[in-house]
């Protein structure tokens, strides 16, 4: 329910929104706990039918997240008295992210109830595809204890049920592939004349990025990439995400597009409205996401849903939504050329893109939320429907 595209709210945010408003809607009662981060968060926020947001005070609203792990014990003690007070009794507990898989762990084992993890992302993951990430020392010994704790994990993509076995000994029978969805129903082609008009991009090819503004996103690369054009001076790059004032990434981006000197061919948007978003998936010719790492990738879905083809790197779960050739491409080297090099042949071809654009929202058509929601209550009812063996608090 936050502001996407700005500080720590992206793909996370909307997966578990989505989620539980998908669970809700199917009848199944779904309390998500969150640390309150802004004073004026409401208590309890009403997320749709049977889904509630409830804010959870641990530690002062503005702490970063390096410091959150010192207040989960306060994070649980809230949750439960919460709980103890309203005499709710779950059936199951689900945690997302590795800060809130010691959460997972406590309250599954005080209630004795399945808990279920995602991670989203994995330290050591984020640490092979770019030295130099920030993770508190501890994050990767805590990935450990819970996927030993865990009833079941679940990913987004088969090659994060590989890295769970090698990095972390997860066992794979405890680890359900489930891929993340698409909103169709937001989510579907508009008028491109109509979304160029509206945006102010006629006249030029526009690439399109959206997203955090996270050195992991690679967006160097897209600007270095258009620089290399040989028509780049018909060339709109749009950055969708972000906060422009106090997100670094956004004044580093901004003097290399100085230094490349494609100040004038870069439009920065900061965050936009997932509202709003389709326009700016329908208004590009291409999606370009040049990810060091990419645990799934919701971005690229919602252009394909967009009749966008997408340009993206060949990591992590990326390659189980682009089809290299087919719904767009797939680049396995991180430098300039070779995006350059597939940005010049889709910029210069309209019926290819105009195919591709078609292969991808056919291809998104068969990833709608409906069909997650639908697993994931497969998943929680076999687990439920398990003895579940007391635990012990870890
Ligand atoms: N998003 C948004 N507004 C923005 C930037 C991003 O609504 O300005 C949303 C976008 O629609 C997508 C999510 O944030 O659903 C980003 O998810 P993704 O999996 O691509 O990246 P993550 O944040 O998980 O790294």
């Amino acid at each position: 329910m936050a502001r996407l595209g700005e500080r720590d709210a992206g793909g996370m945010s909307v997966y578990i929104r989505s989620l539980a408003q998908g669970l809700g809607k199917q009848g199944v009662q779904v309390d998500v706990f969150s640390r309150r981060h802004d004073s004026t968060d409401p208590f309890i926020v009403d997320m749709g039918k049977g889904a509630r947001l409830i804010h959870v005070e641990a530690g002062p609203p503005e702490a970063q997240k390096t410091e959150i792990a010192e207040y989960l014990p306060t994070f649980i003690e809230n949750v439960k008295s919460f709980v103890a007070e309203e005499s709710t009794e779950y059936d199951l507990v689900h945690s997302h992210y590795w800060l809130s898989g010691p959460v997972g762990i406590d309250l599954a084992e005080t209630w004795s109830k399945p808990h279920v993890a995602t991670f989203h992302t994995l330290a050591e993951v984020k640490r092979q595809a770019r030295s130099g990430v920030e993770d508190p020392i501890e994050r990767s010994e805590i990935e450990r204890i819970v996927v030993a704790e865990t009833d079941a994990i679940v990913v987004s993509d088969s090659h994060e049920r590989e890295f769970l076995a090698r990095l972390y000994g997860a066992s794979p029978q405890k680890v359900a592939v489930v891929p993340g969805g698409v909103d169709v129903n937001l989510f579907h082609p508009r008028s491109k004349d109509e979304a160029r008009t509206k945006l102010g991009l006629n006249g030029d090819k526009v690439i399109l990025c959206v997203g955090r503004f996270d050195p992991l996103k690679g967006v160097d690369l897209t600007l270095a990439s258009a620089a290399l054009l040989e028509d780049r001076e018909h060339v709109k790059v749009v950055l969708v995400g972000g906060d422009l004032e106090k997100d670094p990434e956004a004044q580093r981006l901004s003097d290399l597009a100085d230094a490349l000197g494609m100040s004038d061919r870069v439009r920065f948007e900061g965050a936009v409205p997932q509202d709003d978003l389709p326009w700016y998936y329908s208004a590009a010719d291409l999606l370009m996401v040049p990810s060091y790492y990419e645990s799934f990738g919701l971005v690229a879905l919602e252009a394909m849903a967009c009749g966008t083809p997408v340009v993206a790197s060949r990591v992590g779960g990326l390659p189980s939504l682009v089809k290299d050739g087919e719904t767009g491409y797939l680049v396995p080297w991180h430098c300039p050329e070779p995006f350059a090099e597939r940005l010049e042949v889709l910029l210069a071809h309209d019926d290819l893109r105009n195919n591709m654009g078609q292969a991808a929202y056919h291809q998104a058509q068969g990833m709608a939320w409906e069909a997650v929601v639908q697993r994931f209550e497969t998943l929680y009812q076999d687990l439920i429907s398990r003895e579940v063996a007391p635990k012990e608090a870890v």
